[in-house]
């Protein structure tokens, strides 16, 4: 039976750190998969659509990489795409209480699914999506923190942001 795990976040957007848990994990399983979270609570820079294409474009030479989105539980997701585990990254302590806490009542909601947690390599502990969004909107460089794909689609963004307030 094959090993199937998903790694689910908002992904608003997809940087270095994100990327370097998947490539990390995809060698523990037969398949894993980058689930963007629908969230109706969040208000994203990016529309589900977009998170999900820009994803599919960065990690397009991983074979065994799929890329989709989900509503509602993650357990349930994860049930229903027959995966066995979950991975979270964990960047620093401040990650660690909630995760744990996330992880506990996922083991409490389907304990046939296991959250498995990874440590990013040491230049993207500090990188956080939030941080990658406040520099582009302020018109700093994020070479390096994300793909050049991110880093366009970003620029294009608050470019039309700014637009739409400037005309407002
Ligand atoms: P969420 O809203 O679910 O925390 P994120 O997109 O911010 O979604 O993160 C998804 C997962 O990736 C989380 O487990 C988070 O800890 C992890 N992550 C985010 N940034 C990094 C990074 N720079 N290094 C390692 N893991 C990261």
């Amino acid at each position: 039976m094959k090993k199937i795990a998903i790694y689910p976040g908002t992904f608003d957007p997809i940087t270095n750190g994100h990327i370097d848990i998947a490539k990390r994990s995809v060698r523990l399983f037969d398949k894993l998969i980058v689930a963007v979270l629908n969230n109706p609570k969040k208000t994203p820079l990016f529309t589900v659509n977009e998170r999900v294409e820009l994803i599919r474009e960065v990690l397009k030479d991983e074979v065994t990489i799929e890329v989709d989105y989900f509503n509602g539980l993650l357990v349930d997701y994860a049930n229903k795409k027959q995966g066995c585990a979950i991975i979270r990254g964990l960047r620093a302590i401040s990650d660690f209480e909630y995760e744990m806490q996330m992880s506990l009542i996922n083991r409490r909601l389907n304990p046939n699914i296991d959250t498995f947690f990874k440590m990013p390599s040491e230049e993207y502990t500090f990188l956080t999506s939030s941080a990658v969004k406040e520099i582009a909107s302020l018109g700093g460089s994020v070479a390096g923190l994300v793909p050049r794909v991110v880093e366009k689609a970003l620029k294009d963004k608050f470019k039309h942001i700014s637009v739409i307030q400037f005309e407002v």
